[in-house]
């Protein structure tokens, strides 16, 4: 039987990648199932709001929160199965991403190479369905356990319970994510035997040119992603910032062909159902807003997508600078930008 730790009036200012302050009534670390059933079953727990924290690195925190935090700290990784076309691999939601995907590729299981050095937990990864250079999660994704912290039943979600979209799955749609209703304790991914390099990403092909590398092994992908990362995004422990703040935007084609007349620089991607991908990052460059700020907050001078705390912001200065960049590229383009990051509390 475990002790859960449960901290009282806790500092999520050090949980949270964007380092805004923040402090919540009470904190339980969850280091596994039985500590999660046991909570659920407190009767002094009953009725608090709750929210579950991942790595914090797609957070944006705008106060004080007077209910329960759950923070995943399940650990454990392992080969759980395998069949004629795929092995299959499961860790604990609280495990770190990147030392989960460095961990399948020591263990000669490549398919999550592209994903390299994406900050976050395991838990966290499908809830985004996190995505990078040409590969989403779903696109490995084979189920995921959850405790539903209402009921206190453990559910197993496959891909279509859920409802993987851009960036998006059930558990956003539902407002879940917020409501604190599921804890994500293990996840399982489906790696094919069938390998290929997935290199059709600009910087990635000239990353792998520039090492020489002909013909990429999955090592080599995640060297060069993971050179690319460091290269152009801020390391949060130097920098606080929440990876993307905006998503990219997809419009219809009819919009994207517009303004690609009125600005024949801008990048397009098509996307299969017809519509056209945006790059957030070139729309609000050309706004105005890469290397500059507003109060304690800015967009980075090496990628104008990332917001960056400079030093002592509140959560309610991310969300005037988000505010004001998104004003600017809709008067500009007539274009939405949506964040990526979760806004918490809502207000
Ligand atoms: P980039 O290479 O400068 O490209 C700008 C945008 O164009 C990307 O966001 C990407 O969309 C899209 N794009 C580029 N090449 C594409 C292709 N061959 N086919 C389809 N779409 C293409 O982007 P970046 O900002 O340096 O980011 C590189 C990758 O890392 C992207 O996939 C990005 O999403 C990912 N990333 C994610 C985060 C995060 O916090 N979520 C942070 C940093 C980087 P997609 O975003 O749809 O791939």
């Amino acid at each position: 039987m475990t002790t859960l730790r449960i901290e009282t009036d806790a500092d999520l200012g050090r949980r949270n990648t964007l380092a805004l302050p923040a402090r919540a009534a009470q904190l339980a670390t969850i280091r596994s199932l039985d500590e999660a059933r046991a909570l659920v079953a407190d009767p002094r727990r009953r009725g608090l709001p709750r929210f579950v924290l991942g790595g914090g690195s797609n957070l944006v925190l705008c106060g004080d929160f007077a209910g329960l935090v759950l923070q995943a700290a399940l650990s454990g990784r392992a080969r759980t199965g395998e069949d004629a076309e795929a092995f299959y691999v499961t860790a604990g939601a609280g495990e770190n991403w990147h030392d989960f995907v460095q961990w399948t590729l020591a263990a000669g299981h490549p398919g999550l190479e592209n994903l390299a050095l994406i900050p976050g937990t395991v838990g966290a990864a499908p809830i985004q369905n996190i995505g990078a250079y040409g590969l989403e999660v779903c696109e490995r994704f084979a189920h995921l356990d959850a405790l539903d912290l209402d009921a206190g039943e453990l559910r197993r979600f496959d891909a279509a319970a859920c409802r993987f979209g851009y960036r998006d799955s059930v558990f956003k749609q539902e407002g879940w994510h917020l409501s604190g209703r599921y804890l994500i304790v293990a996840v399982t991914f489906r790696l094919p035997k069938a390998w290929a390099p997935l290199t059709r990403y600009a910087d990635v092909a000239a990353e792998l040119d520039a090492a020489g590398v002909a013909r990429p092994t999955a090592v080599d992908i995640a060297a060069a992603v993971t050179a690319i990362r460091r290269r152009k995004l801020p390391d949060p422990a130097a920098i606080p910032n929440a990876g993307s703040f905006f998503q990219n935007p997809v419009v219809a084609a009819e919009q994207a062909a517009r303004l690609q007349a009125a600005y024949p620089a801008l990048p397009t991607y098509a996307q299969a159902d017809g519509r056209v991908k945006l790059a957030a990052g070139w729309l609000i460059e050309q706004a105005g807003w890469k290397g500059r700020n507003r109060g304690p907050v800015g967009m980075f001078e090496k990628q104008a997508l990332i917001l960056v705390n400079r030093g002592g912001a509140r959560g309610a200065d991310v969300r005037a600078l988000a505010d004001a960049v998104r004003a600017d590229v809709q008067a500009r383009f007539g274009v939405a930008l949506a964040p990526e990051p979760i806004y918490f509390p809502a207000t």
